[in-house]
């Protein structure tokens, strides 16, 4: 099976880190204009049978927030719907208005995993729970799946749960 992930958050969260954890030195040569009609390929894993195709989608950038008005939200929203599963990016313990802005424009009908990353800051483990509980009622997540992208904890894992749904 292959499949389009976008991966998606406010600036900071770990995208980038999370994206270079996953793909690593697996790294397959993408050419720099390789594009999908409405997407940018950002890195591509082949795992097994499964191949996993990440892609960025332009206008989801929460520094353009301003100028998005509510025809470029439902854009945002139908270019997401293109893809089978959108990973949605916070910080552990941490969910303000930027991350909310970025929710808004999920569509709901898409498969969304929530990502909860930088597990390795919070030094209070019990707070993890009741913060994925806490979240599951923002959205109706597919799956909450928490991880540290620098530590590479529960990445593997976070790999199986999204091959799911591909
Ligand atoms: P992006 O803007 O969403 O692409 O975020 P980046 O990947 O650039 O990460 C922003 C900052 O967070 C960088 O300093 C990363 O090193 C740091 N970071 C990313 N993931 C983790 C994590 O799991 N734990 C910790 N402690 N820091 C992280
Ligand atoms: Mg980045």
């Amino acid at each position: 099976h292959t499949g389009l992930v976008a991966i998606v958050g406010r600036p900071n969260v770990g995208k980038s880190t999370l994206l270079n954890r996953l793909v690593g030195q697996k790294i397959s040569i993408v050419s720099r204009k390789a594009q999908t009609t409405r997407h940018r390929i950002t890195g591509v894993l082949t795992e097994g049978a499964q191949q996993f195709i990440f892609v960025d989608t332009p206008g989801f950038q929460t520094h353009h927030q301003n100028a998005l008005n509510a025809t470029m939200n439902r854009t945002v929203s139908q270019v997401l719907n293109e893809v089978d599963v959108v990973m949605f990016l916070i910080e552990s313990g941490r969910f303000g208005p930027d991350d909310r802005k970025v929710m808004k424009l999920l569509p709901q009908d898409a498969k969304v995993v929530l990502v909860i990353n930088k597990v390795d800051l919070e030094e209070d483990k019990g707070k993890l729970l009741p913060f994925m509980q806490q979240m599951s009622g923002e959205f109706p997540f597919a799956e909450i799946v928490p991880i540290s992208a620098e530590r590479g904890s529960n990445v593997p894992e976070l790999l199986t749960t999204v091959g799911k749904y591909l």
